[in-house]
């Protein structure tokens, strides 16, 4: 991948920086260095609503990536498939692990007791490289309220070990803005937020958190682990 999408970072921030959320989308997808290279990684998660009724506002055929790690909660399939048809999404991509990873590395399927950065490199990192050859970008629905490493996360981003650039609409949203947003559209919540799953991965991985509780939280628990590692240092 070349860095020659790096090297335009400062002119794509100097052009749309000032902009976020459905803004932000309409221009990069229609217009500029952008347009027709950019997919959508989606979790189905959550929030994720929000960002893939943006992105069918704008485009219904953007592409979408769907990581399925063969850990995910039945819920978040159903959620896919409903949000899929309701959304008119037509170009949704479900990506699963390799298979010789889960053979060579994974075979009983427990790795993410004993090695989870392994266990997300394979499930996660891996198929999404994969998925997103061609691509000159994507989108993410990281935001800076999240904390951690997203603290400072601005709305366009440099991957340098990729050439890839990061689109973060939501990045300055808080909570507050995101659950407005969807009650405005009406659209529906994940199933499992009424159950008190704030934060929704694999369900090997992903616990209920309390009222109050940083939704994060819920993940990796009890592990120094905040990450899946899709997300490496940005500029
Ligand atoms: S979240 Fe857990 S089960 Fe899912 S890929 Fe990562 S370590 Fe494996």
């Amino acid at each position: 991948m070349s860095s020659g999408l790096i090297d335009q970072l400062g002119c794509l921030r100097e052009v749309y920086g000032a902009q976020d959320g459905l803004a932000l989308l309409r221009a990069l997808l229609r217009e500029g260095p952008l347009a027709g290279r950019t997919a959508l990684v989606s979790s189905f998660g959550a929030e994720s609503v929000v960002l893939l009724d943006m992105v069918a506002t704008v485009d219904r055929s953007t592409p979408v990536i769907f990581l399925d790690t063969g850990k995910l909660f039945g819920e978040t399939q159903d959620y896919r498939e409903e949000l899929t048809e309701l959304l008119g999404l037509t170009d949704v991509r479900v990506v699963s692990p390799r298979r010789r990873d889960l053979v060579v590395h994974d075979p009983a399927g427990s790795l993410w007791q004993s090695n989870p950065d392994l266990c997300c490199h394979i499930r996660k990192t891996e198929p999404l490289e994969t998925a997103l050859e061609g691509f000159a970008a994507w989108i993410t629905g990281r935001k800076r309220f999240q904390g951690g490493l997203r603290g400072a996360l601005p709305t366009i981003e440099g991957d340098p070990a990729t050439g890839r650039i990061k689109i973060n609409p939501l990045a300055p949203w808080s909570a507050d803005d995101v659950e407005r947003y969807r009650q405005l559209r009406n659209l529906p919540p994940h199933p499992l937020v009424a159950e008190g799953y704030r934060s929704i991965g694999c369900y090997t991985c992903t616990r209920r958190v309390a009222p109050g509780e940083d939704p994060r939280s819920g993940r990796w628990w009890g592990l120094d682990k905040t990450e899946c590692g899709i997300h490496g240092p940005g500029i």
